[in-house]
């Protein structure tokens, strides 16, 4: 089904580079390259403006669980626009889409997570989390207990507390973050940053990080600890095994809360509802946002355990957006938790495609250019390396060449994302086991080429 006829790709890359402003974009040097424009979606893969066809490993931004082209969801969001385009739920209002997704949401979420307080996006979310925790201890009578502890590297959303939350150095030094009172420790990055520990000893050396933090700010001004599951922008960095037990009896001891930014793991990406399931993480809050409408609206949220919600509601939270709970948002996000349940979408990324992924992503490990290829669920992860044996860094500057590599796997028609000289893919859940053998194999021709091209310009060096 074609929308319209499009303009040349010429002209409206021009009108692009004169009038649109692209986020994590230097868009000088993008305005003499022309984006390349993406046009229709059907399944896991892409069509541009010239008609080609690209393999999305990356569910857009980490957000089409279901796929492209689900006609149910454009329909609800049809009817629900046709019966109340929007309401708001700030005056002791309410509406139908938003109470059943609540519901719906406590229903799914593990343990006493009942609770959901909805944003517009994952970034909001978290801004809407800072809130929550310094209220809750407030309310508690300890409002000295503001601190929130979070890590370097993780993701957390580009608002102004999201960006805080998050640990990545390049947006900390953009507008002056992080904002008060928030502290990151290291991230559990074994293949990056573990030396001559076994992953098990340097996933609790890191989780015991957060112990040290604690006790150096004094337990009583800690307000919280948050962090995604795996890390997702950061590179796909998945903890050692003894990382996620130990943070837990940290949380425990100091009892502090725990936010678990759920934005990429939950609904079915690491093959459970959630990634907590998946490490038996016991959060007091969730954030979700990007999987919970499968990226067909903007919608985000947290997800409050009883505690937390009950002390929140002991006085007014002066806190929400317009947007929060919209019914369009909210009715298609019904509808993707619909088929994702009824289509039996997670139990197969668990029984079926995310072990094939691991054989079939694993199998790169054998690459000349590749120090590392892990999966966990349907995320996965590459480390470039010029030697596998001492898992050395290039000694150009970090990116350089994962930015090489990235263009390649483009030219291939895979979308596989660089950090650094990490490649990540995340692709729709729905994805077959016979598209993840076209997608690694793309991703092999893509590594190939990138070694090619490091060793005619002398670029397969070693840091010192
Ligand atoms: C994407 C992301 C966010 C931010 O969500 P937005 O919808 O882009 O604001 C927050 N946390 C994690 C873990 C994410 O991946």
């Amino acid at each position: 089904m074609t929308l319209t006829n499009l303009p040349p790709t010429a002209e409206l890359q021009a009108l692009d580079a004169a009038h649109h402003m692209h986020p994590f974009t230097a868009n000088g040097a993008l305005a003499t390259k022309g984006a390349r424009i993406i046009t229709r979606a059907e399944g896991v893969r892409l069509t541009d403006s010239e008609g080609a066809e690209l393999i999305d490993g990356m569910a857009g931004l980490w957000c089409v669980n279901i796929g492209y082209g689900r006609r149910e969801l454009a329909e609800a969001a049809a009817r629900q626009m046709q019966e109340l385009p929007y309401y708001n739920t700030f005056f002791q209002t309410s509406h139908v889409p938003a109470i059943k997704l609540a519901a719906k949401l406590a229903d799914l979420a593990p343990g006493d997570l009942n609770h959901v307080f909805f944003a517009g996006s994952g970034s909001e979310a978290n801004d809407t989390n800072i809130r929550l925790v310094r209220q809750y201890w407030a309310l508690k009578g300890a409002p000295e207990r503001r601190v929130i502890i979070a890590r370097r590297n993780g993701y957390h959303g580009s608002t102004m507390g999201g960006a805080s939350l998050g640990g990545m150095a390049a947006m900390h030094a953009q507008g002056g973050l992080p904002i008060a009172d928030i502290v990151h420790i290291d991230q559990p990055y074994w293949w990056g940053e573990g030396g001559e520990m076994s992953p098990e000893e340097f996933g609790l050396a890191r989780a015991r990080l957060l112990e040290e933090q604690i006790l150096a700010i004094g337990p009583e001004r800690v307000a919280a600890f948050i962090a995604e599951p795996v890390q997702g922008a950061g590179g796909v960095i998945i903890p050692p095994e003894s990382y996620w037990p130990e943070i837990q009896r940290i949380v425990a001891k100091y009892g502090i809360l725990l936010i678990a930014d759920e934005v990429i793991t939950g609904f079915g990406r690491l093959g459970h509802w959630f990634g907590c399931q998946s490490y038996g993480i016991r959060p007091h809050i969730m954030t979700i946002a990007k999987g919970l409408s499968s990226g067909y609206q903007p919608i985000g949220g947290s997800i409050v355990c009883d505690e937390v919600a009950n002390t929140i509601a002991q006085d007014e939270f002066n806190h929400g957006y317009t947007y929060s709970g919209h019914p369009v948002a909210a009715a298609v996000a019904l509808e993707n938790l619909r088929i994702l349940e009824e289509e039996g979408i997670i139990d197969r990324v668990h029984a079926e495609t995310a072990p094939h992924l691991a054989q079939a992503w694993g199998r790169l490990a054998d690459h000349p250019l590749v120090g590392e290829a892990v999966s966990r669920g349907l995320m996965a992860s590459l480390a470039l390396t010029p030697d596998k044996a001492t898992r050395a860094k290039f000694q150009s500057e970090p990116g350089t060449v994962g930015f090489i590599c990235r263009e390649y796997s483009f030219g291939n028609n895979l979308v596989m994302r660089h950090v650094g000289d990490r490649m990540i893919i995340a692709p729709p859940l729905v994805i077959t086991p016979a598209d993840i053998d076209e997608l690694v194999a793309r991703a092999r021709k893509t590594l190939d080429q990138t070694l090619a091209h490091l060793q005619a310009e002398g670029m397969l060096k070693a840091a010192a």
